[in-house]
């Protein structure tokens, strides 16, 4: 059985970057975010059950989730938002199951930005926050999504606040300096994570 480090951290604060770095270090990662796309791409039931709960128009012409469409519908209301999570919810995490289940190496990441705010964390043994100050996780969202500060505090403020994140961390990597430290410090951490691998008892 694989060893699963679940990647977590707020919104900008570099869990892709991580990712990658993990990944060419040759572990296995798997993604939140690219599995609740895949769902729901033609042809799986994700997509088939959305348009019978909430109209076969959120369907484009194109014959793929109309995603606009789909947020118009549940945005700014909360039962219709809940319904839809209600059936996405349990399709991701099998499908995250399943991936885990299949994964061969003797550790892997799973990267879920809201692991905390979700119920995903059952599925892993270890939870690895990236952190940041806040002030340059706003900075970098900025740069990168040409977003203002306001709309960047505006989701900052969604999600669980960094000291409550921290607190529920087993490890955590800091970035807030040059991409070369925070290779040398995923290089220590994935030493550090096969060491655990290959002791485990449970
Ligand atoms: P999101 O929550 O939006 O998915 P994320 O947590 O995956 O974001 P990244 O996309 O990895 O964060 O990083 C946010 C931005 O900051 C990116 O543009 C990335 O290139 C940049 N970045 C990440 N780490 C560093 C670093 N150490 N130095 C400079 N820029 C960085």
């Amino acid at each position: 059985r694989t060893l699963v480090i679940g990647l977590t951290g707020g919104i900008g604060s570099g869990k892709s970057t991580v990712a990658e770095g993990f990944a060419r270090l040759g572990v296995p990662v798997i993604d939140a975010d690219l599995i609740a796309r895949e769902v729901v791409e033609p042809g799986q039931p994700g997509l088939a059950a959305v348009a019978r709960a909430f109209g076969a128009e959120i369907i484009g012409a194109d014959g793929r989730l109309d995603r606009k469409r789909l947020r118009e519908r549940v945005f700014a209301e909360p039962a219709e938002r809940r319904r839809l999570e209600a059936l996405l919810h349990p399709l991701i995490r099998a499908e995250m199951r399943r991936r885990i289940a299949a994964c061969a190496a003797p550790y892997c990441l799973l990267v879920v930005p809201l692991l905390l705010e979700g119920g995903q964390s059952d599925l892993v043994q270890r939870i690895l926050v990236v952190d940041v100050p806040e002030a340059l996780q706003v900075e970098r969202v900025r740069q990168r999504d040409g977003d203002t500060t306001e709309r960047v505090r505006a989701i900052l403020s969604a999600q669980l606040p960094r000291d409550e994140r921290l607190a529920r961390a087993d490890d955590i990597i800091v970035n807030d300096r040059e991409l070369t430290d925070l290779e040398a410090d995923i290089r220590r951490l994935h030493r550090y994570y096969l060491e655990l691998a290959a002791n485990r008892r449970d």
